[in-house]
C-alpha cells in the first residue's frame, strides 16, 4: 500500500507522518509522475485557492481527475473545497481551479475567520457502525458541507446538523482536520477505501 499526499502547500507533513505512523509508505506528490504506484492520494488543508492555481501551474488537474476515475481520494478542509463539484454560499461567485468531483456543496470559511477555528467531538457513521467514540475534530477556518447529492453522502454532522464529512464511493471529504489529532481512525478508514475494502 501506498498513498500519496498532494505537497503544493498546507498541511501535507502531518498526512505523511500519521500515514507513516501507521506503517504505510507514503510519498509526497507535485508532478504528475509522482502519481504512479499510488493507491489513494490525500489533498491536505491550507489554501483552497492556492492549492487550485498551483496545481494548474503544475499540469496537475487532469492527471488528478483521471486518478480519482479510479482511486481513492481524500480532501481535507481546503482539500475538501478542491474536490467539490461547486462551491459558494448562493450569494457570490468564486472563480478558483477546482478538481469538481465530488458531488457535494461547500461553503467556504462558513465557520467565520481564523479566531473563529474550534474542536468538536464528532459521531462518524462509518466507525463501527457509529458505536465508537467521538472523534475529536478540528476545524481551522472551515467549509461547511452544504449539501451531499447524488451518490455523496454525509457521514459526519456537528451536534446542531451541519454536514461535515461525506464519502462518495473511494472519495472522502472532511471539513476539519485529522491529520492534527492523535487519532488515526480516519486515516486508517482511508486506507480499507483504498486498498479496495
Ligand atoms: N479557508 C481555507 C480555504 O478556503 C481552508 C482552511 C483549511 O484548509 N484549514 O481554502
Amino acid at each position: 500500500m501506498k498513498i500519496g499526499v498532494l505537497a503544493l502547500q498546507g498541511a501535507f507533513i502531518e498526512h505523511i507522518k500519521m500515514l507513516r505512523g501507521l506503517g504505510v509508505e507514503a510519498a509526497e506528490v507535485r508532478l504528475p509522475a509522482d502519481l504512479v504506484g499510488l493507491d489513494g492520494l490525500i489533498i491536505p488543508g491550507g489554501e483552497s485557492t492556492t492549492i487550485g492555481k498551483l496545481a494548474v501551474m503544475y499540469d496537475l488537474m487532469d492527471p488528478l481527475r483521471q486518478f480519482a476515475a479510479e482511486k481513492a481520494m481524500w480532501g481535507t478542509c481546503a482539500g475538501m473545497i478542491f474536490m467539490a463539484k461547486e462551491i459558494g454560499d448562493g450569494r457570490s461567485q468564486h472563480g478558483q481551479p477546482l478538481l469538481a468531483i465530488m458531488d457535494i456543496l461547500v461553503d467556504r470559511n462558513a465557520f467565520g475567520r481564523q479566531v473563529d477555528s474550534f474542536e468538536a467531538d464528532l459521531d462518524v457513521t462509518v466507525f463501527e457502525n457509529g458505536q465508537s467514540a467521538p472523534f475529536p475534530a478540528v476545524f481551522i477556518r472551515a467549509p461547511k458541507l452544504v449539501a451531499a447529492k447524488g451518490d455523496a453522502k454525509v457521514i459526519a454532522r456537528l451536534a446542531d446538523g451541519t454536514a461535515v464529512a461525506a464519502q462518495q464511493g473511494k472519495w472522502l471529504a472532511t471539513s476539519f482536520h485529522p491529520e492534527l489529532t492523535g487519532d488515526d481512525r480516519f486515516h486508517r478508514y482511508f486506507l480499507q477505501l483504498a486498498g479496495g475494502g
